[in-house]
């Protein structure tokens, strides 16, 4: 096992990998910005190194910088936690060549599934259901045209490389494919480095159902079962629940072996999720790989009682996975409401500042995955997710009123914060009724 591992992320996610690492006995040495000095959650780790100014380019996005940290720290591995470099095939690579073991897939398997286009072909070769669209990355204009008369309009144009529900764009006639096809590959290139983009059928009135998996580097490979997390707000994640409200077993189980199935193919070692649509006939079709531990992995702690990231850590330090396909069970239900510094009465406007008000929730059932304290300031620089709000209960009923429960107790202030908008959610006749569209969210916004 290793005996320091170096976290490269902040916030929540540092703090829950620090804790990890903690209950492991291992040493945790965080990186931080200028932005993040200070910080609460840096002293629970057992050393914390600046890295660099608060902008992430030049700290917790810099290769040289996090490995120059990692060298002068001596440690054995990286946990890179999500977003940031995490999903970087390259930044993987490195560590590989400084001997430094990263906490996540083998570059290889990284390049594999990350890549949308890749993906999609390991998924088709793995018998894995995938949209219909463009076989490869579109060179033609033309071509794609052709394309979108064969599968159908509407049809949706995404970039590779792409990530965080960004530089997608659904076009419902051939001229607005003819023009997104023109700005879409410059913006991909900006954007995500790749200017590869490809397109495939647009499916209206999907849920978004999601497999998290994990593999060893002994050719183990299961899954923990599904999360839904249809209710977004501009295809990011505003809640998340296990298991997905009204899935019939049967299908519950095809998605749940194929999303193993395409991690087997790839020889996949570490945390992964894979993302599927599923339309009103519960019919799925794979969207992308994450090959990260992702932002909604305690709701499948919660259900499963599988520790996700002490699992990531140990199978990197090449231990076979703690446990078998068949002895992973599901207990209860699980919902996760994302705490962001956002003012919904003002279109989610970010609202960064100073609390100076924290009353967290407590009691049975609830789990709160923060780094905040009384006094802490939200800076500007990052996203502005500052907790994760967690239940668990018997039904699915009783974590709703749980959560609302818990809503009610937790107080936050001056900022602003999407906590009353989630006890609106937990009352919506949608929302308990269960399994609403991934459109959903922004319709009742309106
Ligand atoms: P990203 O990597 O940017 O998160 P994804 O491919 O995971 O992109 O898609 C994010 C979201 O965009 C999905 O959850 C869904 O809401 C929407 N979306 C993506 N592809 C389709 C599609 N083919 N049809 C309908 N909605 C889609």
């Amino acid at each position: 096992m290793f005996s320091r591992v170096l976290v490269a992320n902040r916030g929540e996610i540092a703090l829950r990998i620090i804790r990890a690492c903690r209950e492991l006995g291992i040493e945790s040495v965080c990186v931080y910005s200028e932005a993040d000095r200070g910080a609460p959650y840096l002293d629970l780790a057992d050393e914390a190194i600046c890295i660099g100014p608060g902008p992430s380019k030049e700290s917790y996005l810099n290769i040289s910088r996090i490995i120059a940290a990692a060298e002068v720290a001596n440690v054995d591995a990286i946990h890179p936690g999500y977003g940031f470099l995490s999903e970087r095939a390259e930044f993987a690579q490195v560590c590989r060549d400084c001997k430094i073991e990263f906490i996540g897939p083998s570059p290889e398997a990284m390049a594999k599934l990350g890549d949308k286009v890749a993906c999609k072909n390991a998924a088709k070769e793995a018998g894995v259901p995938i949209f219909p669209g463009s076989p490869g990355a579109i060179e033609d204009e033309e071509e794609a045209c052709a394309i979108a008369v064969k599968i159908g309009y509407p049809v949706i144009i995404k970039a590779a490389a792409g990530g965080g529900g960004r530089g997608m764009r659904v076009c419902h006639n051939e001229m607005a494919l003819r023009t997104n096809l023109r700005n879409a590959s410059q913006e991909a290139l900006n954007a995500f480095g790749n200017g590869a983009v490809f397109i495939e059928k647009f499916l209206e009135h999907a849920r978004h159902v999601e497999v998290q998996c994990l593999g060893d580097k002994h050719g183990g490979a299961i899954h923990l079962f599904e999360r839904d997390c249809s209710m977004q707000r501009r295809h990011q994640k505003v809640i998340e629940e296990a298991p997905g409200p009204h899935i019939e077993a049967k299908k519950r189980d095809a998605v749940c072996e194929a999303a193993a199935r395409l991690i087997r193919s790839a020889n996949y070692s570490g945390a992964a999720t894979v993302e599927f649509l599923m339309d009103k006939d519960q019919n799925f079709y794979m969207l992308e790989v994450n090959t990260r531990v992702q932002v909604e992995h305690p709701v499948t702690e919660l259900i499963t009682g599988v520790d996700i990231v002490k699992e990531m850590i140990r199978v990197s330090a090449g231990e076979k996975l703690s446990l078998k396909q068949a002895d992973v069970k599901t207990n209860g239900h699980a919902i996760e409401c994302r705490i962001n510094a956002e003012d919904p009465d003002r279109n989610f406007m970010p609202s960064p500042g100073k609390i100076t008000r924290y009353e967290p929730p407590g009691g049975p059932g609830v789990r709160l995955d923060s780094h905040v304290v009384t006094g802490y300031t939200v800076p500007t620089n990052y996203d502005s997710m500052i907790g994760k709000l967690l239940v668990h209960a018997p039904t699915r009923q009783e974590a709703i009123t749980r959560m609302e429960r818990a809503l009610r107790e937790f107080k936050v202030e001056p900022i602003k914060t999407t906590i009353g908008l989630h006890r609106r959610l937990m009352a919506d006749s949608g929302f308990v009724q269960g399994g609403v569209d991934i459109h959903y969210l922004e319709r009742l916004l309106k």
